[in-house]
């Protein structure tokens, strides 16, 4: 009988992530300090402890994954990769449809990937707390997580309306240890300057990431996290497609097109990473493996904003980045897959766009969480709204192919379950959720207060 379910022996949990940045055609431009030059290490180092910022700056392909993160790991990976064949079956098409299923970690999602390297390395460090934002929940609870697994006090700071929208994340945080701040908060300069003159400040995640820096960057003993967007975090993520090259060896099978959903790029990339290198030399069998980034249609940064160099943050507080941006003051519309709505992305996603080497494409609200039911009712899992993005492209394909009767493979990196985003689907179900489209002008208005370099 065919196995739906390709698992990996524990021992099989891949030994190194692997950092794309060895294989670029050209080498990444650096961050910029506000003085216009490339951030020192030095610069760094009052955020961040040095085993992260060396792992940051690093061009070394292969980086060894120490035996007490591989330890935690063991917790719940590898992760499944599943063929979704009733979904195959509901949608008629001759396509083979595999998911690399990340909800099954305690936080739900793909974020503690890196959440446990990250509280790793500042142990290591001899770093005692980690300030760290959060919008939707899932980056703050990988953290809440992993902290508690290296004896680390963690604090996040999070989103005022997501703290009050989103109780059961919060809950989850302080059960792993944490201690939970609606942002803006009175515990910093920037948060009392905000609450000053507006008492009902709604937070944004800028305002967060601009309160856990401030606080990490005035104490010694405290270090700060960040959940996707950088190179490391990037790098920690690889764990997911090194995972999948395994299955599919095992299965005999190999994907033609990889989609995951794009917010910050972390996800993406460590699903699609370990392939850009076999692309390069032609393609594990003779062809490459199409790799596609999907962001939602009110969030368009790949596919709608500029390559340019911009802050990762809506106040300036953080180096410049190069990387696809919709401007920091881009404000996005209240859609439901929180995890998605960042006005940037990581660099280093950003430059193999650039370079042609991977796509992307944005679809709409209605659209992901319509694919979302369907895969629910056709697999059982109940998708994150952030994952649905990838599963409605997936479909998308499936159907091309039913029509064209192209037997193709396809892999979907499912990076969480939607369990404490129950109240997205009822809107969907009430008929509440609306598409939007950010409109060009509002665009162009954003990208027209770009930081100007050089
Ligand atoms: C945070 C999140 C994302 C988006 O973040 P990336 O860094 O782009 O991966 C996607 N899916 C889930 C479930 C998330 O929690």
């Amino acid at each position: 009988m065919e196995s739906l379910r390709i698992t990996l022996e524990q021992s099989e949990i891949p030994t190194h992530w692997y950092n794309v940045v060895a294989d670029l055609p050209t080498p990444p431009v650096p961050p910029l300090g506000a003085d216009g030059k490339p951030v020192s290490a030095a610069q760094l180092a009052a955020i961040f402890p040095a085993a992260i910022i060396d792992q940051e700056m690093s061009a070394e392909r292969w980086i060894a994954i120490p035996e007490q993160v591989r330890e935690i790991y063991r917790l719940w990976r590898p992760s499944p990769l599943i063929r979704a064949r009733r979904l195959e079956e509901m949608l008629g098409t001759p396509a083979r449809i595999y998911y690399k299923y990340e909800g099954v970690s305690p936080a739900g999602s793909h974020k503690p990937n890196t959440a446990v390297a990250q509280a790793f390395y500042n142990q290591q460090a001899g770093i005692k707390r980690i300030t760290t934002e959060t919008g939707a929940g899932q980056w703050g609870c990988s953290m809440a997580f992993a902290g508690q697994m290296f004896g680390l006090e963690v604090r996040v700071y999070m989103v005022k309306v997501s703290f009050q929208q989103k109780p059961f994340r919060r809950s989850m945080m302080q059960t792993w240890g944490a201690e939970v701040f609606a942002s803006p908060s009175a515990m910093t300069q920037t948060g009392r300057d905000l609450l000053a003159s507006d008492p009902d400040n709604q937070g944004s995640l800028g305002i967060a990431i601009s309160e856990a820096v401030e606080e990490a960057a005035a104490r010694a003993d405290t270090s700060y996290a960040l959940g996707s967007v950088l190179n490391h975090v990037a790098l920690h993520q690889t764990i997911i497609g090194q995972e999948a090259k395994k299955q599919f060896e095992k299965v005999g099978d190999w994907p033609d097109v990889i989609f995951a959903p794009c917010g910050g790029g972390s996800s993406f990339a460590g699903i699609a990473f370990p392939f850009v290198a076999e692309n390069a030399s032609g393609g594990r069998h003779g062809r490459p493996t199409r790799l596609v980034a999907v962001e939602p249609s009110s969030c368009p940064t790949l596919t709608r904003g500029a390559y340019a160099y911009d802050f990762g943050d809506a106040s300036g507080f953080t180096p410049l980045m190069k990387m696809y941006t919709l401007g920091h003051d881009f404000m996005p519309p209240g859609i439901h897959a929180g995890g998605l709505r960042y006005h940037g992305d990581s660099p280093l996603v950003s430059q193999l766009y650039h370079e042609g080497l991977i796509e992307a494409l944005a679809v709409g609200q209605l659209a992901t969480f319509e694919a979302g039911v369907l895969f629910a009712r056709a697999e059982g899992v109940i998708p994150a709204p952030e994952s649905n993005h990838a599963i409605r492209a997936a479909i998308d394909e499936a159907l091309r192919c039913k029509e064209s009767g192209e037997a193709m493979t396809i892999l979907v990196n499912l990076t969480g379950h939607g369990h404490f985003d129950m109240a997205a689907y009822d809107r969907y179900f009430a008929g509440q959720l609306e598409d939007f489209e950010y409109p060009a002008e509002a665009i162009r208005a954003s990208l027209e207060h770009l930081p100007k370099v050089g």
